[in-house]
């Protein structure tokens, strides 16, 4: 499953390709045509990404709702128009450039109030700058489930994935384990403000960048992490202990992420 970064990125390269321009859409396996047609030869206005969905946003008030889920691909490309590769659901073709999707969990068209409705159903996206923090913050206050749990529930805050949500709470010393109404007004902003800060930088470098001495060089290299995947924690040298929070892998440096001896 892709973390938030990695839509936001797709929608900003293919906002660029895309925008502006009439599209040609169409479904070369068949499967989305009836949809399609309803978009095909339409001007699309923008392409944006709320949480872990696509949407492309076209003039006739309709939009092209998409999720990857756990398979699905999107594939931008150049012009010419090559033969599709695989089962293309759909295909989006600009003056410039097509953009293939595969396998989607989710591809439908949507009018506004289909969209008014996802946006309902998605919690704020660290991401957007229309995102209002105080409704996760809320949601979170009231809430007795863990708050390695509840960061990465998309429908209290969107965007972040299994690797953003260890290597943030590490980052910020908050025990993955603390119920959310436990969790502070501070202690929620400094969630707030990190995943912000590393997922705008995933978005620029395409890949998910968590330790501090990479993030501040110029020099690109590939994914690391502080505690995600290891055995010793760089801070205090302690063993990292290794978790399932909802049956996703977790990491946890219980010296540096003290568990409170109280919680209420
Ligand atoms: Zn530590």
């Amino acid at each position: 499953m892709p973390e938030g970064h990695t839509i936001h990125r797709a929608a900003r390269d293919h906002r660029r390709a895309l925008s502006g321009q009439k599209l040609s859409v169409i479904s070369p396996q068949g499967k989305f045509s009836e949809g399609a047609s309803l978009l095909d030869l339409q001007f699309c206005e923008t392409v944006e990404a709320i949480g872990k969905h696509l949407l492309y946003r076209f003039q006739n008030n309709r939009a092209l709702h998409i999720h990857l889920g756990l398979f699905g691909r999107v594939r931008k490309q150049p012009l010419p128009l090559k033969p599709p590769k695989g089962a293309v659901h759909v295909r989006l073709a600009s003056k410039t450039h097509f953009v293939d999707i595969n396998g989607p969990s989710v591809c439908e068209v949507l009018d506004q109030s289909g969209v008014d409705a996802l946006f309902h159903r998605i919690g704020p996206d660290v991401l957007r700058a229309d995102a209002n923090p105080d409704i996760s913050f809320q949601k979170i206050q009231r809430s007795t489930l863990p708050i390695g749990q509840l960061i990465m529930d998309q429908s209290i805050m969107a965007g972040i994935g299994n690797i953003y949500r260890t290597e943030i709470l590490w980052r910020q010393a908050i025990h993955p384990e603390i119920p959310g109404k436990a969790i502070s007004r501070h202690a929620f902003d400094c969630i707030w403000t990190d995943a912000a800060y590393l997922l705008a930088i995933g978005v620029k470098r395409n890949a998910i960048v968590t330790v501090d001495a990479q993030l501040s060089s110029k020099k690109r290299s590939g994914e690391r992490y502080n505690i995600f995947g290891t055995v010793s924690c760089p801070k205090c040298n302690g063993d990292v202990r290794h978790l399932e929070i909802n049956k996703r892998r977790a990491f946890v440096c219980d010296t540096c992420q003290p568990l409170p001896n109280r919680i209420s």
